[in-house]
């Protein structure tokens, strides 16, 4: 009864994707490739309806829930980067809070965000260290996307990546990440060890939700 038409996994661009599950108001995809959970494209909102739900969040650099929520990745890059490193916040959103944080410790860090912080220029940069948290699961393309991040990274740098892990499907069902309907990919293990297979890079995992991508220098990419 799920016959939903082949639709190209959005990370590995492969067919072998199928139906994983429905809930009450979307469908759910799972590549059999890279191991991707996501939403087809029928169920994705527009640009703008995606911003008004943006606009909803705005994060206040000076909450302390925050910035604790944010330490999760902001401790263990800082303690791998070298000191007065050049950082990159792709993604920041309508309250820039991380970038801060990476400040107050010496560090520089641009800020990116496709609608609060339109700076094309970095596109055009080579950064030490760059951070996309709460991201991943809101990119259309992520191929495209994590590729042009991970193109912008000096060999020896990191891209650190905050999302929720999907673990598996009995999980997955009553998953409160995947209320948000602006939430449209959904990274495993899995999936990030087939990146790492990819990329021919190193991925190292913290904690639940923090995964940081070394270019070693030794990829093709
Ligand atoms: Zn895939
Ligand atoms: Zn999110």
């Amino acid at each position: 009864m799920h016959n939903s038409p082949a639709e190209t996994c959005p990370l590995c661009k492969s067919q072998n994707t199928t139906h994983y599950l429905r809930d009450t108001f979307r469908e759910y995809l799972i590549c059999t490739d890279c191991s991707l959970v996501f939403v087809p494209k029928t169920f994705h909102l527009s640009e703008q309806e995606e911003k008004q739900r943006y606009d909803l969040h705005r994060n206040n650099p000076e909450d302390p829930k925050y910035r604790a929520f944010l330490s999760r990745i902001c401790n263990p890059l800082k303690a791998r980067l070298p000191k007065r490193a050049y950082g990159l916040d792709f993604g920041c959103g309508p309250g820039p809070t991380l970038s801060l944080m990476f400040q107050e410790s010496g560090h520089t860090v641009d800020i990116y965000d496709k609608f609060y912080a339109h700076n094309p220029e970095i596109f055009q940069r080579e950064y030490d260290f760059i951070t996309a948290t709460e991201v991943v699961e809101h990119l259309k393309n992520p191929q495209r996307e994590l590729q042009k991040l991970y193109h912008l990274i000096k060999p020896g740098g990191i891209l650190g990546i905050m999302t929720k892990l999907a673990i598996d499907k009995s999980a997955f069902e009553k998953w409160h990440y995947k209320r948000d309907p602006t939430h449209i990919c959904f990274f495993s293990k899995s999936t990030f060890e087939w990146l790492g297979n990819t990329y021919k890079t190193e991925i190292e995992f913290i904690g639940a939700d923090v995964i940081l991508i070394h270019k070693t220098g030794k990829g093709h990419r």
